[in-house]
């Protein structure tokens, strides 16, 4: 049987370059995925994610980082519920526990996640991996592969 793989290996040179990429990686998910964004402060995740979520028909403006709420939620015109956390201030995972993360990562939703490495243990398999790297003042190596 034929499987299809979708790898992607890009260099973005502005901000604007990385939300078109975060379209192009819309394109490959649907409800219930769950979707990790790994890189150092000021890689990009978030305006990866802006560019993802207005993909889906949400408003740029909308999409900031939960760098505070730990989680926000955006609703798109076509009914998908958006989760997107952030857990760079998660010191231990049973602060995601009763953040009620099953409803956020198992449940129907898509689930993106900034800093995944904090709460590890807790990221389903299956989830994809996005590493962005952060190569010069407006270079960013970004990758991604979906099976
Ligand atoms: P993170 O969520 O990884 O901390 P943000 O998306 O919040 O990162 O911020 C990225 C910062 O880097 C912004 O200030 C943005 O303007 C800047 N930037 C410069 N070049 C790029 C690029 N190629 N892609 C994404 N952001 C870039
Ligand atoms: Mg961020």
């Amino acid at each position: 049987m034929a499987t299809s793989v979708d790898i992607i290996d890009r260099i973005t040179d502005s901000p604007e370059a990385t939300q078109a990429l975060g379209a192009e990686l819309a394109r490959s998910l649907q409800a219930g995925d769950v979707v990790t964004f790994s890189g150092d402060l000021g890689a990009g995740k978030t305006h990866l994610i802006k560019g993802l979520c207005a993909a889906f028909g949400v408003p740029e403006p909308a999409v900031s980082s939960p760098t505070f709420t730990l989680v926000n939620q955006y609703d798109t015109p076509d009914g998908l519920v958006i989760y997107h956390i952030d857990a760079y201030r998660i010191k231990h995972v049973d602060e995601f526990h009763e953040l009620g993360y099953e409803e956020y990562v198992y449940g129907d939703g898509l689930c993106l996640i900034e800093w995944p490495e904090r709460v590890a243990s807790l990221i389903p398999p299956g989830s994809v991996p996005v590493q962005i790297d952060h190569l010069g003042e407006q270079r960013r190596r970004i990758r991604w592969e979906i099976k």
